[in-house]
């Protein structure tokens, strides 16, 4: 029978696992009983609705089996088991998303961080085994199947005998070598604590014979062994325990094993709810973004039991949008298990539990604001963006549960703060929550629009994310204190001395501005101002729309033709003043000339593109060869 390949990038993958870069060999039992213990939710909850699956809950299990000999273990269930087609869909791909990018010449530590990226999964048996056997027998149909592998080379499926469904795994585990010991892997005693270290809370009975030393006689001291098949799990689920009883390693290792992290959660959060509504839930903040989180394929949601049956494996009602990085089980008894999907999403207790539970996160994030400072912070650089988006999101509904989670960063701090921080401290005088956005700190530092604001000893936020600026347009104003934007054309920070001043050379240069505004045709507005101080030009907004903000809609695919209006702004005081004016009177030609090159300063300044840059160093050329 030919032998089948593994999807090219599975199998780089599954090189790089079988050669043994990922350090904790162990956990490859939990990933198998995990899968199993997934297999008998699946085959059970079908039951409840499909009457031709006749299955007690009771009589499921999974079992343990080694022989020291040959060196097999066996990890054996009956659950919903796999088709054929099953077998080659899930077993001969390693990574769905396909989004994989593997480069040359990659350090150790990038290796181990894409393997922990896709979760480990059946295929870290292979850093154990040297040849793989699966035979596995649907709950839906009639054949067994035998799928077998001896690695990264391919695997194949034959036909084969099974009587009842359900699946079963056998590992031909590796010979020892100098650097490690693979029997131990069949030894009684290993196998125990591997089950009570990292599956102890799984819901069915993990069962395995196990050796007892019996007294035969007392007075001769004599023992005799004899074996007996014993449950080693407790199967009390991690979330009905009580908190106390719980250690932090125990809650760590059922999130990395349920959630396929190879990292630690950042929070635990876990609490138990008697009333209308009575619910447990053990939810997680995850301390690194899950590889796909940014991306379509990200599915929020929470782990839904009833009464320690899985009725969903995502239940995306429990979670608004902006918690949607939360990992973790909620467990009901006033959920019907018949209940079905659509019907179920209506019901008021499903709701409750989802109003509680966003509660419950926020009052933990804010919590963590307040207490763990910089624990908040690495969370925030990691998921700020989904709150900040939650912000404007739905036109804004949920601001105000959020406004005092999101944070910026403050020029005057030099690290980020929140809008409280920034309000509270306020110079006198000033009345506004001043804003600068731009593609780095760095950039905005070097806008000439910021200079003013500083020089007012005024706090700036400075706003990189594009999110950012839309956040802010929702929130509209903070404890009173509209936000402005450093460069809007409006900024006011004159005194009225200043702004007659400015007004009045307005006035005076009415014919030049125009004619500067005829010749670039996408200003708004073209005006002398005192609010540069050592800069010559800058590109100013009127209106809603920034030109951060322009520059977001411009990358979105659909063009919607929104536009920031702009204003060029002419440092009055800028040897330039005076030189446009003399042109301006002398010479049109240059007076144009010299109008374009400003325009497109002021863009560079902006971070827009110029469309004629030919033409522009061209001009800029002539200008410096007189
Ligand atoms: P994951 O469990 O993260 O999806 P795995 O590589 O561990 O990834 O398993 C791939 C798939 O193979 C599972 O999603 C499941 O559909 C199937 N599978 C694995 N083990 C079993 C089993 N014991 N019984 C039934 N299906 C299984």
């Amino acid at each position: 029978m030919a032998k089948k390949e593994f999807k090219s990038e599975s199998k780089r993958l599954l090189d790089l696992m079988i050669n043994s870069i990922y350090t904790n060999k162990d956990i490859f039992l939990r990933e198998l009983i995990s899968n199993a213990s997934d297999a008998l939710d699946k085959v059970y909850y079908e039951s409840l609705t499909n009457k031709d699956i006749k299955v007690k809950r009771k009589d499921l299990a999974i079992q343990i089996v080694y022989d020291k000999e040959k060196r097999l273990l066996s990890i054996i269930d009956n659950g919903c088991g796999m088709t054929k087609e099953e077998l080659e869909e899930n077993l001969g791909t390693i990574a769905k998303s396909g989004s994989l990018s593997f480069k040359e010449n990659m350090t150790k530590d990038e290796k181990i961080d894409i393997i922990g990226q896709f979760g480990v999964g059946f295929y870290s048996a292979f850093m154990v085994s040297d040849k793989i056997q699966v035979l596995s027998k649907s709950v839906l149909a009639e054949d067994a199947y035998l799928w077998e592998s001896e690695g990264a080379d391919g695997y194949t499926i034959k036909k084969a005998e099974k009587e009842d469904h359900g699946t079963e795994i056998t590992l031909h585990i590796k010979e020892d070598t100098d650097d490690y010991e693979y029997s131990k892997y069949l030894e009684e005693y290993e196998l125990k604590s591997l089950v009570t270290k990292y599956s102890d809370y799984i819901r069915f009975p993990i069962k395995m014979e196990v050796t007892h030393h019996e007294l035969k006689d007392e007075e001769k001291h004599e023992y005799e062994d004899h074996k007996e098949v014993e449950v080693l799990n407790s199967m009390v689920p991690i979330w009905k325990k009580k908190k106390s009883d719980v250690s932090d390693e125990e809650y760590d290792n059922f999130y990395m094993d349920k959630f396929s992290d190879y990292d630690k959660p950042l929070r635990v959060i876990s609490s138990s709810v008697e009333g209308i509504t009575s619910y447990k839930s053990l939810l997680f903040i995850p301390s690194h973004a899950p590889y796909d989180y940014y991306t379509q394929e990200y599915e929020k949601g929470l782990a839904l039991y009833s009464n320690g049956v899985l009725i969903m494996e995502k239940c995306a009602d429990l979670l608004p949008d902006y918690f949607s990085f939360i990992k973790g089980v909620v467990d009901s008894e006033d959920l019907s298990l018949n209940i079905s999907r659509e019907l179920l999403q209506e019901s008021q207790s499903l709701k409750l539990i989802a109003k509680n539970i966003e509660g419950k996160i926020r009052k933990e994030l804010e919590n963590m604001l307040k207490e763990e400072r910089e624990t908040y912070i690495s969370f925030f650089k990691t998921f700020g963006v989904q709150l900040k988006y939650g912000v404007y999101n739905n036109f804004g509904q949920d601001k105000d549960k959020l406004k005092d989670l999101v944070m910026f960063y403050s020029s005057r701090h030099e690290k980020l703060i929140t809008l409280q921080e920034y309000v509270q401290e306020m110079k006198e005088g000033q009345e506004a929550i001043y804003y600068a956005s731009g593609a780095s700190v760095d950039k905005i530092q070097a806008l000439p629009q910021v200079e003013q604001v500083r020089d007012k000893e005024y706090d700036i936020l400075y706003l990189t994310d594009y999110v950012d600026e839309f956040c802010i347009t929702a929130i509209q104003e903070y404890e009173g204190k509209k936000f402005v934007n450093v460069s809007d054309g409006n900024l006011d920070l004159e005194s009225e001395e200043e702004k007659e001043a400015t007004k009045k050379v307005n006035e005076d240069n009415e014919e030049l501005l125009k004619a500067m505004c005829d010749e670039i045709k996408e200003v708004n507005e073209v005006r002398f101002s005192n609010k540069l101080k050592s800069h010559p030009v800058c590109l100013t907004t009127k209106g809603d729309v920034s030109i951060e903000m322009q520059k977001v809609f411009d990358a979105m695919p659909n063009d919607m033709g929104i536009k920031a209006q702009t204003v060029l702004e002419i440092n009055e005081k800028h040897p330039i003043a005076e030189k446009l004016k003399k042109l301006y009177k002398k010479d049109k030609e240059e007076f144009l000339t010299y109008t374009k090159i400003l325009y497109s300063e002021a863009r560079i300044i902006a971070g827009l593109p110029i469309d004629n840059p030919t033409e522009i160093s061209k001009l800029i050329c002539d200008v410096i060869s007189k």
